[in-house]
């Protein structure tokens, strides 16, 4: 695109203009797109976003930008988020001006977040003696070795140099700032080769397609230190998993934050502004738990919501004991006046270390939608995620109670009055106990709050009536585009499971059948049997009628009839020798230090 021919001298010549950037038709109709654009319609085009900064990287300019059929229905990530923030724009800045703020000459609203990012490094060498995580990404099976986590020692052990993780995490940060991208910590995380980044929060669009750099940036990287990256949700069963905590505030143009009592307050001149933002935040969640449950089913957090590991797959909302009694009193009518955060000081008692404030409010980790100070942190995001989807939906959902309570304010109530009621009405979905006992689970889910266990009926509530409305009433999507997605989503679930359940047909037959044969021990013909289940549950996923049937069929495979099978293939491992056992084990892949690893100064020379 950017060289042509002279034709005066047949010369090859640079040939670099701006609107080459602007906009481009792109090819690739087989990008998934539940239905917008079929092979007889296959136009697609790409449009520069000019909120997110481009980057050079290596030979290659990337272009953030949306892509969009010939009709303007969005098949990517980008448009939807673009448009929800557009809602919450128009509709936060009714609402401020009704509180007296005017942001109209402010640059508007912005939304911030910054995504902490969770990820495991494995030895290379023993990533190429598993294919379940060279095609899935996670181990399908795999006996948990002797150590595990039980000793938590992992986060708070020292920076080690004698693995290579600790270079790695060093490059990984050095490569991103160089592309402008301000990661700011980097940290070892609670399971066994477990670790952490996070940048310094901005604008969504920025965040979000920062992160998706970060990713391939941390996979890259990984290679060159002997290590591959996993970014999946679940790698491992019997550990921790990984999240990607999407922390989440909203601000005006000029620095205003809306989540920040002292600060919104002061800029509206009113005591109450922050109360009226924050009961129509409670209000969304309340509402609309399913799409934030939807906006987090992807495969791998199969392995981590409902039942299986916290945060728990109900949406419920953490606001700190201190600011749970302020709301609860403005919600009574029996105390008006400002929210300030209160402090405590920790006194240690010894002479060397001066006594030191601490916010009052502790920290609650199991919640999925805590309150932390200035900002929500949605807490339940996969790790592999494109967090495009959870900011849509965060910003539809918030702007559309932005847009109920303005239009109330049109019509005469007061700001109070409204924000009074609508706590009143979704005061339930506040819980600030512990999320991860069943008594408290069970608690909630008789309260009513939205609890979605199956990742698949997560998916299904994108197209229902209600949430198509407020997509719609929002500009976000279009009833259609919602359609779309489903499909897009349950087909995605479905291919990633028949990748699995083929992959654990190649591991039972290649493998495990061949090291119980050897060795002459272990469960042969369940084994055996074991792949005629397999197989015959995927014809009958074939053989379903729509993708929601498809996709229910696979969620059975994966959950039920797969880890049944897992428990066998786990029994043949714990009893073959070390020596017939093809497949790395746990032992190997989780402990960087504990087998021979490829030469170092191989690694380093190069
Ligand atoms: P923790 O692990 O305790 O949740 P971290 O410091 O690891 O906290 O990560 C916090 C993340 O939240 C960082 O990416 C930070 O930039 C981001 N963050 C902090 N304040 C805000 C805010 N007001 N809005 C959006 N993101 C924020
Ligand atoms: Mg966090």
């Amino acid at each position: 695109m950017m060289m042509k021919f002279d034709p005066a001298t047949n010369h090859p010549v640079l040939d670099f203009k701006g609107k080459h950037l602007i906009k481009g038709e792109t090819d690739g109709s087989s990008y998934p797109n539940g239905g917008l654009r079929a092979t007889h319609c296959a136009g697609g085009y790409l449009a520069i976003d000019t909120s997110s900064p481009i980057f050079l990287r290596g030979d290659t300019i990337f272009i953030p930008s949306a892509l969009v059929s010939y009709y303007g229905a969005a098949l990517d990530e980008k448009t939807p988020v673009l448009r929800a923030n557009a809602a919450l724009n128009k509709h936060g800045g009714r609402l401020l001006k009704h509180l007296g703020l005017d942001i109209s000459k402010k640059g508007g609203l912005v939304t911030n977040i910054g995504l902490e990012q969770e990820i495991f490094l494995i030895s290379r060498d023993q990533y190429y003696r598993r294919p379940d995580l060279q095609f899935t990404g996670r181990t399908i099976i795999g006996k948990m070795s002797a150590r595990g986590q039980e000793m938590s020692d992992h986060y708070m052990a020292p920076l080690s140099t004698a693995t290579p993780a600790l270079a790695c995490m060093q490059e990984i940060q050095d490569e991103c700032w160089k592309l402008g991208i301000p990661l700011k910590t980097r940290h070892r995380e609670v399971a066994p080769n477990q670790y952490e980044f996070a940048p310094l929060f901005g604008s969504n669009t920025t965040q979000i397609d920062q992160n998706l750099m970060v990713m391939q940036i941390i996979e890259e990287v990984a290679v060159r230190h002997g290590l591959t990256a996993l970014l999946h949700e679940k790698p491992f069963t019997g550990i921790n998993g990984s999240g990607k905590h999407n922390n989440w505030s909203i601000a005006t143009g000029d620095g205003v934050q809306l989540l920040l009592p002292k600060d919104i307050n002061k800029a509206t001149g009113k005591d109450y502004a922050f109360s009226v933002i924050l009961a129509a935040i409670v209000a969304a969640v309340d509402e609309y738990g399913d799409l934030m449950r939807m906006s987090i089913a992807s495969p791998g957090n199969d392995f981590r919501l409902g039942a299986c590991e916290a945060p728990p797959a109900i949406v419920s909302c953490y606001l700190g004991d201190d600011m749970t009694f302020f709301m609860e009193h403005f919600k009574d009518g029996k105390k008006g006046g400002e929210y300030v955060p209160n402090v405590k000081t920790l006194d240690l008692g010894v002479s060397e270390i001066l006594p030191f404030e601490v916010p009052s409010e502790d920290r609650n980790r199991t919640s999925p939608f805590p309150y932390g100070g200035a900002r929500f942190e949605f807490r339940a995001v996969g790790s592999s995620q494109n967090t495009s989807m959870v900011n849509t939906v965060l910003n539809t959902i918030t702007a559309a109670k932005f847009c109920e309570f303005a239009d109330r304010m049109d019509a005469g109530e007061s700001a109070v009055d409204i924000a009074k009621d609508a706590l009143n009405k979704h005061w339930k979905v506040v819980f600030n106990g512990n999320g991860y006992d069943p008594k408290n689970q069970e608690m909630l889910t008789q309260r009513g709050v939205w609890r979605i266990d199956s990742g698949v009926e997560a998916m299904h509530r994108l197209t229902a009536e209600k949430n198509i409305k407020v997509f719609q009433s929002m500009k976000v999507l279009s009833k259609e585009e919602c359609e779309a997605r489903e499909t897009v989503l349950f087909n995605h679930y479905v291919g990633t499971v028949e990748m699995e359940a083929l992959t654990l047909i190649d591991m039972i037959n290649q493998h495990i059948i061949p090291s119980v044969k050897a060795a002459n021990v272990g469960p042969l013909s369940e084994l055996e049997a074991s792949v005629k289940l397999i197989k015959d549950a995927l014809s009958g996923i074939h053989h379903a009628d729509s993708s929601y049937d498809k996709a229910k069929l696979a969620r059975v495979l994966r959950l039920e009839t797969m880890m049944n099978i897992r428990t066998i293939c786990d029994d043949a491992e714990a009893v073959v020798p070390a020596n017939l056992w093809t497949l790395a084990t746990y032992k190997e892949l989780l402990f960087l230090d504990s087998h021979v690893g490829p030469n170092m100064e191989e690694v380093y020379d190069e």
